[in-house]
């Protein structure tokens, strides 16, 4: 506990003896006036700073009014009683508040404050803050990674769960990328730093977390509505009950229950507790609204290069329309022109080109043609590597490919107007991507589409095999965008899932932009809304799990938490059965349920694929 809730409990103990020794007739009334106004004194500031501040009526105004009001009517044990249980029930729900967020916390863990970093000869102990990029943290077994980086030497398993909510800890060895934040299980590891300590994704994802609170949920806005609309209501009610009954206790037991502040509490911390459940899934959801949407999803559309597809494409075959030109020639002006692409095809191409051993040089002038193809100026001549569409637009000839299998992408390359000849690639598509289209239907999805820069008949095929309802294919990254208008034109709410590579202006447009596989990139994790860390595509399902949880939390939270009890206690009033006291007491009642069941969300186990697949 902090110093300042030590304080309040004193406080509050102080208030409540001088309470119970009025009621023993110890100490005269003055006494007891004195110790109420001393407990009311920080819920006035408080309700008097909601107002003026944020225009806002809180719990504190109610409990103000119904003390001064049961004063003024004389009740004066029962206003005291009742504005003590009040503030032991405010201080519990602080601890509590105080908890969640702390085991929020615990739950992402931490990187540490200083690392080993070699300098020279000898290991210094470096402030994380103050290390340099490209200098070589030392990370022993059991140690946290502290930089996002590259392995030197050594060689160590680190468990990424921190990170990726992957259980198998990964073998790494020189070469391979470490993130902070990870956990050496075994071996030692000499990691050169690539990010300051402040642009880590560990980093990042902590900030995401903290901030999502602040992206409030469209229900969240709603309860705060109907809070500020209940409120003149409220009073009216109340006045019009007093001016029948003339009844100071029963004002004061209803007031305690038409205060409608359990409104805005029945969201935030279920919204809290769920982006902090996804993240140890390796699911980072920026905001409370986002969960939401995704609860109400009801068409997925896919991007198909590493979305459907593993996104490592394989050159399958080269095909030659230039009788004076060889493959290996073909190879090597279509790799130097790819040089720069961060697309997988450009990758795949690359990988041909090295593994037959060539030179591959490097490009005087490139264009990205986006979603068709790149333009480069390669050993002086201008090299095009692109689809059909590509070599119509610039006024070339695609070669008709009669006779060839259909079903593969293909790209031209082309060199001074010339088409040279063809490559071919095959793409994996990812395992498991058919029983997870499979199992989102039944968790409500009502469409499946796919979303493609590629030609029809590759698209058509692979959208067959994975089973989606609808194939839109050739499409340029703005027609992607299109198309999820298109659907949400049609009433439905649209979640893109894609990696980043010609599809972020979809994921933008789309209702929820889901990424996969953001460890790696950057890019992708900045423009989605839900960044999964690995690329397994069962994530998916996880996240909409988590979401339809925290979204039947919320409405569990205000119908029963809020609904229910304050109506029932509205009704117990006006019959007399119960009065004030009872009625603070009753009152403890939601503010504990509220907090049960939204911490719950934190230690629910989500269903994986694999779990599901085996129940059948
Ligand atoms: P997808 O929608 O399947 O993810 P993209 O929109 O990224 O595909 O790309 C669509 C098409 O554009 C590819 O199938 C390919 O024909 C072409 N293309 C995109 N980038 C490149 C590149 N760097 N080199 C050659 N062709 C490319
Ligand atoms: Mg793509």
């Amino acid at each position: 506990m902090t110093r300042e809730r030590w304080f309040e409990a004193a406080r509050i103990g102080v208030v409540g003896t001088i309470v119970s020794l009025y009621y023993f007739r110890v100490v005269p009334l003055p006494f007891l006036l004195v110790a109420v106004a001393a407990g009311l004194y920080p819920l006035v500031k408080t309700a008097v700073v909601d107002l003026y501040r944020e225009h806002r009526i809180g719990t504190e105004v109610f409990v103000t009014l119904a003390t001064t009001i049961a004063m003024i009517g004389r009740e004066y044990v029962a206003g005291a009683i009742l504005l003590v249980i009040i503030l032991i029930a405010e201080f519990i729900a602080e601890l509590n508040t105080d908890r969640a967020r702390a085991s929020i916390k615990a739950l992402i863990g931490s990187v540490p404050q200083v690392a080993l970093v070699r300098r020279g000869q000898t290991e210094e102990s470096i402030r994380v803050e103050d290390i340099g990029v490209g200098e070589v943290v030392v990370v022993r077994t059991g140690d946290r990674v502290p930089v996002d980086g590259i392995v030197r030497s050594g060689e160590g398993s680190v468990d990424q769960s921190p990170i990726t909510g992957e259980s198998m800890p990964q073998e790494k060895a020189v070469g391979d990328t470490v993130l902070a934040g990870t956990i050496v299980d075994s071996g030692a590891l000499d990691v050169e730093t690539q990010k300051p300590a402040a642009d880590t994704i560990f980093a990042r994802i902590i900030q995401l977390v903290e901030h999502a609170e602040e992206q409030k949920a469209p229900v969240q806005k709603l309860a705060d509505r109907v809070a500020s609309w209940l409120i003149p209501v409220v009073f009216v009610f109340l006045l019009t009950v007093f001016l029948i009954t003339r009844d100071v206790r029963l004002i004061v037991t209803l007031l305690i229950f038409t205060s409608p502040a359990e409104l805005g509490l029945a969201t935030p911390l279920v919204m809290i507790a769920a982006i902090a459940r996804a993240a140890r899934a390796g699911i980072l959801v920026k905001g409370g609204v986002f969960l939401e949407l995704l609860a109400k999803v009801d068409v997925i559309a896919f991007d198909k290069t590493g979305t459907l597809t593993i996104g490592q494409p394989e050159v399958a075959r080269i095909r030659l329309f230039d009788p004076g030109t060889t493959e290996e020639e073909l190879l090597r002006l279509a790799a130097a022109a790819e040089r720069r692409s961060s697309h997988p095809i450009a990758a795949a191409v690359l990988r041909r080109a090295r593994s037959a051993g060539l030179n591959v040089s490097e490009p005087a002038e490139f264009a990205v043609l986006q979603g068709r193809g790149v333009r480069a100026k390669v050993e002086g001549k201008s090299v095009l590597v692109g689809n059909a569409a590509l070599l119509g637009e610039t006024g070339l000839q695609a070669p008709s490919l009669e006779g060839e299998t259909s079903d593969q992408t293909v790209l031209f390359v082309a060199a001074d107007s010339r088409v040279l000849g063809a490559m071919f690639f095959a793409d994996i598509i990812r395992p498991q991507i058919r029983a997870t289209i499979a199992r989102l239907k039944r968790a409500g999805i009502k469409r499946t589409v796919m979303v493609t820069g590629d030609h029809k008949a590759v698209a058509e095929r692979i959208g067959a095999e994975v089973g989606v309802d609808q194939v839109y294919s050739d499409l340029m990254p703005e027609d992607k965008v299109r198309v999820v208008r298109e659907l949400q034109a049609q009433g439905h709410r649209v979640a893109m899932v894609g990696d980043g590579v010609n599809d972020a202006p979809a994921l933008a447009a789309a209702d929820v932009g889901i990424a996969m596989g953001v460890a790696g990139t950057q890019a992708a994790l900045e423009a989605a809304d839900v960044a999964l860390m690995t690329d397994e595509v069962g994530k998916i399902l996880e996240a909409r799990a988590i979401a339809s949880r925290a979204y039947r939390t919320i409405q569990e939270n205000l119908i029963f938490g809020v609904g229910v009890v304050h109506v029932a206690g509205i009704v117990a009033a006006l019959l007399k059965l119960i009065g004030p006291i009872q009625a603070a007491l009753i009152h403890l009642g939601p503010d504990i349920l509220v907090f049960v069941n939204s911490i719950k969300l934190l230690h629910i186990r989500i269903p994986t694929l694999a779990d599901e697949i085996e129940k059948g």
